[in-house]
């Protein structure tokens, strides 16, 4: 068949990792261009992602590849902005394109962190190809920097004492990773990718290693990614977040990861209090970059086509759930049926409620971490009684004090991660009993939980 160059899609690639491993800084760095005004070098900011085109992958790429002999098949590279598995945990849609690479940020400094754990256990339930950043090089004793240099150049100019730390502390890592029954390799010595995690060096701060960590995703997902995901096809688009912003009331933030999408077009989505169906009425990306961005200022798009971030103004957004997919409903579909698709990923949790009727309250931001959390508690044994997305209100608080009826005080708690906890509701919670657990990180929200039922078991 003709290949249609026009309809060629991006790859989407996530950075997650623990906190302050330089997972943003990683991102500006690659943001850095050196053509100067306008839109730089063609990156765009868009919404909760960053595009960088081709010719930006190949400047990028120079210094480890000056005869420019790397084939690129793709467009360009979609990159994830919100670090974290905030975003990570979002993207979720079965059987998806959504991110089809991951880069996981470790510092090489501290090796394998909680939130690594973390990461490395979502990317494995997702079966997500990903490399690893061993990121922060230049903090090794008297690393000297040769700017946005590849990574092997910079090792073999170093002293006997500093590539002797690199050794060491690699093959720490690399003992870590093999105690989370992964094959770690350093990337240059990788023979098998579908086997082995690659390890690349990088610096966030003199950009060493990215050369080499922009070529390897670039190899990686043209190999990995399905000839037919390179191409745009049915679309499918997720809710990222959901915003209010002024002058345009509640919009959504989503990532169209493929086919198009229209001014005016029809969508589906789920909702808290069911499915929502309501017209595209704009669909906006940021102003380009520009030395002065007039904040909140934006670009209006009659199409739009994957993979991108764009927000989605249209009314009845109120009650729409982050994670939840977004179909496009058109003359031929059948809109009843639409509605029970998008409301089936919120019906499919609840097959995680403990049939016993007993069992701790879950509450958490998005369908994706929700699915999550739930996941992390049937690995621990922690039933579950009751399930729910978004703000904690006095209604969570008397569903779980159900338990304390039921003569079960280690049950009548509420885990809630990262979700705002009402003052009406917390007051209530006081008086009544239960107990709320609130964090940030599900392993955190689960030890908590499980030190609070040991004390109470003893
Ligand atoms: P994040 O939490 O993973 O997004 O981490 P940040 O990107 O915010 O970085 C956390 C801290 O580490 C900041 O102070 C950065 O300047 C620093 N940092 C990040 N990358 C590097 C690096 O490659 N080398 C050094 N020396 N510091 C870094
Ligand atoms: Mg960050």
């Amino acid at each position: 068949a003709e290949v249609n160059k026009d309809d060629l899609r991006s790859p989407i690639c996530c950075i997650l990792g623990h906190v302050d491993t330089g997972k943003t800084k990683l991102l500006d760095k690659i943001r850095q261009t050196n053509v100067q005004g306008g839109e730089a070098g063609g990156i765009t900011q868009q919404i909760g992602a960053t595009y960088f085109p081709v010719e930006v992958l190949k400047e990028k790429i120079a210094p480890i590849d000056p005869e420019e002999k790397q084939v690129f098949k793709t467009p360009g590279l979609l990159v994830i902005d919100t670090p974290g598995h905030e975003s990570f945990t979002n993207l979720r849609t079965r059987g998806s394109s959504l991110c089809n690479i991951a880069v996981l940020v470790v510092d090489i400094m501290h090796g394998l962190e909680q939130q690594t754990l973390e990461s490395i256990r979502l990317l494995r339930d997702k079966k997500t190809p990903f490399i690893v950043a061993l990121n922060k090089i230049d903090r090794l004793y008297g690393w000297q920097a040769t700017p946005n240099g590849g990574f092997r150049d910079s090792l073999a100019k170093q002293n006997k004492s500093t590539q002797n730390e690199f050794d060491t502390r690699l093959q720490a890592t690399i003992v870590a990773f093999a105690e989370q029954g992964l094959n770690a390799v350093p990337y240059y010595n990788n023979k098998n990718f579908a086997k082995n995690v690659s390890l690349v060096p990088t610096s966030a701060h003199t950009g060493e290693g990215i050369p080499d960590m922009l070529q390897l995703l670039v190899q990686l997902t043209q190999e990995r990614m399905a000839a037919s995901l390179m191409y745009l096809s049915e679309l499918e688009c997720t809710v990222l977040e959901v915003k209010v912003i002024e002058g345009l009331g509640t919009t959504i933030d989503v990532i169209l990861s493929n086919g198009v999408l229209r001014e005016g077009d029809k969508i589906v989505l789920c909702g808290l209090n069911g499915p929502i169906v309501t017209n595209v009425r704009a669909l906006l990306t940021p102003e380009p970059l520009k030395e002065m961005r007039v904040k909140g200022a934006y670009v209006h798009h009659k199409l739009v086509k994957a993979a991108l971030g764009v927000k989605i103004s249209a009314p009845g957004l109120e009650k729409a759930i982050s994670g939840s997919r977004l179909l496009v409903c058109t003359d031929d579909d059948d809109e009843e049926e639409l509605k029970d698709d998008v409301m089936s990923d919120l019906k499919d949790l609840q097959r995680w409620i403990s049939t016993s009727g007993k069992g701790v309250c879950v509450q958490a931001s998005t369908l994706g971490s929700l699915e999550a959390l739930l996941e992390f508690l049937k690995q621990g044994k922690i039933p579950v009684s009751g399930i729910d997305i978004g703000p904690v209100f006095k209604s969570s608080v008397r569903r779980a004090s159900t338990m304390l009826d039921k003569g079960h005080t280690e049950y009548a708690c509420l885990l809630c991660f990262d979700v705002e906890i009402d003052k009406e509701a917390e007051k209530l919670a006081g008086e009544m009993g239960v107990h709320i657990f609130s964090k940030m990180t599900i392993y955190n929200l689960v030890d908590d939980y499980k030190a609070f039922y040991d004390n109470l078991m003893e």
